[in-house]
């Protein structure tokens, strides 16, 4: 099955996907150390109330090391040491950026933010419009790899960049065909294709799929 028809398949089964979380890739960086364990509904949980404060670099250095802790309680685990990387964001963006996070719209640059690898930058780039990435989520790389090679024992780093070439080669570039394959890989991997135990008899490319159970 390629690429482009596992995607139609797809969004067929769960619809156009749109993104839930900010895209503007300062407020990105943000919101994803607003959760912990990182999913979208923690971290919303926790932007919500970090609202209260501001998310500016000025509001967060402003912010007592106690009041953003309370605020980030609603997103899950660690919520001091979150509170001390929105602060060490705030600080770098000011000092190193001038206040510009988008001068900092380089993988590498993005790489030296707290809790940002590969997968954290590709997604910033892709979604802030910055470059048409072959991103993949980066709680599911495997939903790719399992269909197409089977099931999936090799580390994750491996994993993920076997996904990332899978959509290079076969997603067309552009940030609109990017975003989409991101989108419904992700919301694929969290509905059906879980990383622990697939629920392959839901699924809609159970015929195509090589993942054996
Ligand atoms: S059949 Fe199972 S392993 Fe294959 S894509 Fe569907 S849920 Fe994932």
């Amino acid at each position: 099955m390629t690429v482009p028809e596992l995607l139609d398949r797809l969004e067929s089964h769960y619809g156009p996907q749109k993104p839930s979380w900010p895209v503007d890739p300062y407020e990105f960086l943000i919101w994803w150390h607003c959760g912990y364990p990182a999913s979208d509904v923690r971290c919303a949980r926790g932007w919500e109330e970090l609202q209260k404060i501001g998310i500016s670099p000025a509001e967060l250095l402003a912010a007592s090391p106690k009041a953003l802790t309370a605020a980030l309680k609603p997103g899950g685990m660690v919520p001091e040491l979150r509170a001390l990387r929105l602060k060490e964001i705030a600080q770098r963006v000011e000092h190193e950026f001038g206040g510009d996070f988008r001068r900092a719209m380089k993988r590498a640059a993005l790489k030296k933010f707290p809790n940002i690898g590969d997968p954290g930058a590709d997604r910033i780039l892709l979604f802030g419009g910055v470059s048409p990435l072959a991103a993949v989520p980066s709680n599911c790389p495997h939903v790719l790899v399992r269909i197409q090679r089977g099931n999936v024992r090799l580390n994750y780093g491996v994993v993920y960049r076997q996904a990332q070439e899978a959509i290079e080669l076969e997603v067309a570039r552009t940030p609109e065909a990017r975003q989409r394959a991101f989108l419904l890989l992700k919301e694929h991997g969290q509905a059906l294709c879980k990383a622990a135990k697939p629920k392959c008899g839901e699924c809609p490319v159970r015929a195509e799929c090589r993942f054996t159970v």
